[in-house]
């Protein structure tokens, strides 16, 4: 068994898979190497309950770790040799380790370095774009997917005049037709201005900023925020032979070596369908069980069983959902009416189920995605 494991990443990943190793019983010593100075938070939290009015940036507390690591918080791990099992920090300290896990994560995908065009993907991120929010200033968010829904309806109810571009229907990439039409039919009742179109370009302009559509349209506003996807923070290995055209790709144990693993938004997994990233946050926690487990166990380690869970809260109205993304045919309703927003829904076909405004603990939602159609 390993006697020194170190973790790169101190997000859910990296916290689950520390406390993980403990659970299964390794008594080694563990050191998670943390970019970011905070203890782990929920970084869902960050574009929900952080945006809502009132002076708090409340990203609520997660069970603290368990681990029992040397913590090297504000730190960041610059390279890797996996020959020698060394890796290199910023301020060139070298750790050797017996089992590293890669739990990196990513960050946002943004068009400008200028100050006034905001992402989110940290607390830091989240406490700066909401101290420019309570201004009221004019906004334009770029992306109508769940990240850029909440920054929008957070920014809505902030006072904020909002307008998002996306094309198509915002959410349905995510959601399907049905549930991604309740939440843009809400957004657009709230006051949110959508704008069915993709950007080409975006830049500073006088004391904000310029938005050009592709059909050449100009809008201007105070700030942009751009939720237009993540890219998988890879940088500090790229010298280190274990990307493969850029990318990181472990196995369906979530091994990337015998002796690295890799967890979360970082990393695409292959379980025999091609490599796939699954970058939401019970992947990440399903992803570092699995990883800390295999660095122990090697090939007895159970390989990863994941059903995909998804929430989101916005526009006042929270929703859960187990399973794909739904396509096509109407849902068996379960408990609720669709018309009041609130409502159980079952898609038996592709075996998803959802919580619309209604309480419903994940494990029972869960089993009704799973549920087999009624036979007639
Ligand atoms: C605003 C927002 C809202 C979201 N909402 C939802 C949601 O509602 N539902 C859902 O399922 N998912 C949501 N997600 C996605 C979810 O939060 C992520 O999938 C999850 O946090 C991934 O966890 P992780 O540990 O892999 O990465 P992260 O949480 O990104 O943690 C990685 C950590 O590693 C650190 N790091 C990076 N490079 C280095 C380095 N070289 N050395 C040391 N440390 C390093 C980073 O600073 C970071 O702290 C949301 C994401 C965001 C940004």
């Amino acid at each position: 068994m390993s006697a020194h494991v170190v973790i790169v990443g101190n997000g859910i990943a990296g916290l689950t898979a520390g406390d993980t190793l403990r659970r299964l019983g390794y008594e080694g010593t563990i050191t998670v190497v943390g970019e970011e100075p905070h203890a782990t938070y929920s970084r869902p939290a960050l574009s929900k309950v952080a945006l809502a009015p009132g002076d708090d940036l409340d990203v609520g507390t997660l069970p603290a770790a368990t681990h029992g690591a040397t913590e090297l918080l504000g730190r960041t791990v610059t390279g890797l040799d996996p020959a020698n099992r060394v890796a290199t920090l910023d301020d060139g300290t070298e750790l050797t380790y017996d089992g590293l896990v890669i739990a990196t994560g990513s960050h946002a995908r943004r068009f400008t370095d200028s100050p006034r065009e905001y992402t989110i993907r940290s607390l830091d991120d989240a406490a700066r774009l909401k101290a420019s929010l309570v201004n009221r200033p004019t906004v334009t968010v770029i992306g109508g997917g769940p990240l850029g829904m909440e920054v929008a309806s957070g920014a809505v109810g902030l006072g904020c005049d909002v307008t998002l571009i996306h094309p198509g229907t915002p959410m349905e990439l995510h959601l399907g037709p049905l549930l991604g039409g309740i939440l843009t039919r809400a957004a657009l009742e709230q006051g949110l201005n959508i704008i069915d179109s993709m950007v080409s370009s975006v830049r500073e302009e006088g004391e904000g900023m310029a938005v050009t559509l592709t059909d050449g349209t100009v809008l201007t506003s105070d700030l942009v925020v751009t939720a237009a996807g993540d890219l998988p923070n890879t940088a500090w290995l790229e010298s280190s032979g274990l990307l493969v055209d850029g990318r990181l790709i472990a196995d369906e144990r979530c091994r990337v070596t015998d002796s690295i693993v890799a967890a979360g938004d970082v990393v695409l997994i292959d379980r025999g369908e091609g490599p796939r990233r699954t970058p939401i946050w019970t992947a990440a926690i399903e992803q570092a069980k699995v990883a800390a487990a295999a660095l122990i166990r090697g090939d007895d380690a159970d390989p990863l069983d994941f059903q995909s869970y998804f929430w989101t809260d916005q526009w006042g109205l929270n929703l859960k959902m187990s399973g794909p993304i739904p396509q096509g045919t109407d849902p068996v309703v379960v408990k609720g009416s669709l018309e009041e927003r609130s409502a159980v829904l079952h898609w038996p076909e592709s075996g998803t189920a959802a919580a619309l405004n209604m309480r419903m603990p994940i494990p029972r939602l869960h089993t009704l995605a799973r549920t087999e159609p009624a036979t007639p």
